[in-house]
């Protein structure tokens, strides 16, 4: 269907990127509702635009996955913006679920259910050798039914890049492989795809922890900092004795190989104990109850 940006009534505002403002808008005549997620851009900056448009077709080219948020459309905005026409993602992203929940970290049996969401979202991107690059519980958004989708990639990438590389930098950088600061030593055979994995093992760390894992809670994050605990910090799984089961450690220890030659394969992952053993319904029903959880 074609879509115009007069065909949405605007509800309420969904969240705050880097790139812009994201808004929940119902179709007037269906009265479905979507995410309008507006990318600000230097009107006066044509490459900039045409980067925007690059970026939407590889968001296109992702769609169509059932663990990527659906892309319906890109329409320009009269102020000279873009707006993305997005599914409607109504649970947010997990980075915002654990801040609205204290920081209570997520427990085992539900991120069972995210991991194999977010690998089954990262296996479907990468067959069509597309690098997600910045995974984060940010870029992990979830809906009512406790389904998991892999969201923002491409397009807030190069955005940021370009429009605030300082400010963006440190941001992306914390989830950032050990190879991408060293790729001598950690590389070997470079595998772009590994990359991600690691990402997404860093991610599971941090709803298990409740927050980011590799620096002090609460301390302000700069480049030195990270890569020191990136590269030389130590073993990941260490910071899960005795606070974790056997399977939850092993699968973080698989995605969290320094040397991303060591690292699991997304396909190998699915198949560990910790996603591959879990009960799956009760896993998806412990994910739900966490997110409508109100107890605290
Ligand atoms: P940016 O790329 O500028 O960082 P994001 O795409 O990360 O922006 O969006 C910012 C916030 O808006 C997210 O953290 C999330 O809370 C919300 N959001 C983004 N996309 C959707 C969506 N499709 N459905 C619901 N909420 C969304």
């Amino acid at each position: 269907a074609e879509f115009r940006l007069s065909d949405f009534e605007q509800l309420r505002v969904l969240g705050h990127g880097n790139g812009g403002t994201v808004y929940e808008v119902r179709h007037r005549r269906t009265a479905a509702l979507y995410a309008l997620k507006i990318v600000r851009t230097d009107a006066a900056d044509a490459s900039l635009r045409r980067q925007v448009y690059r970026e939407v077709d590889i968001l296109r080219r992702a769609a169509g996955s059932d663990h990527v948020v659906r892309f319906h459309a890109a329409l320009p905005t009269p102020s000279g913006d873009v707006a993305l026409l997005l599914e409607n993602m109504n649970g947010g992203s997990l980075d915002a679920l654990l801040r609205r929940r204290g920081r209570r970290p997520i427990p085992e049996l539900a991120l069972a259910a995210v991991a194999r969401q977010a690998l089954l979202g990262l296996a479907e991107i990468h067959s069509r050798q597309i690098v997600h690059r910045d995974i984060k519980p940010a870029n992990l958004l979830i809906n009512a039914a406790g389904e998991v989708k892999l969201a923002d990639f491409g397009v807030g990438k190069v955005l940021r890049r370009s429009l605030d590389p300082c400010d963006s930098y440190v941001g992306t950088c914390a989830y950032m492989s050990p190879e991408r600061f060293d790729p001598v030593t950690y590389g070997g055979d470079y595998d772009p795809y590994a990359a991600d994995v690691w990402s997404l093992g860093l991610a599971m760390l941090e709803l298990h922890r409740g927050h980011f894992p590799l620096l002090p809670e609460g301390s302000r994050p700069d480049w030195m900092a990270l890569m020191v605990a990136i590269c030389f910090g130590e073993a990941a799984g260490a910071v899960l004795e005795g606070t974790a089961s056997g399977e939850f450690r092993g699968f973080i220890e698989c995605c969290l190989q320094k040397e991303s030659g060591k690292r699991w394969s997304v396909a190998e992952l699915l198949s560990h104990p910790f996603v591959a053993g879990a009960d799956r319904p009760e896993s998806e029903r412990a994910l739900r109850d966490f997110l409508t959880d109100n107890s605290d």
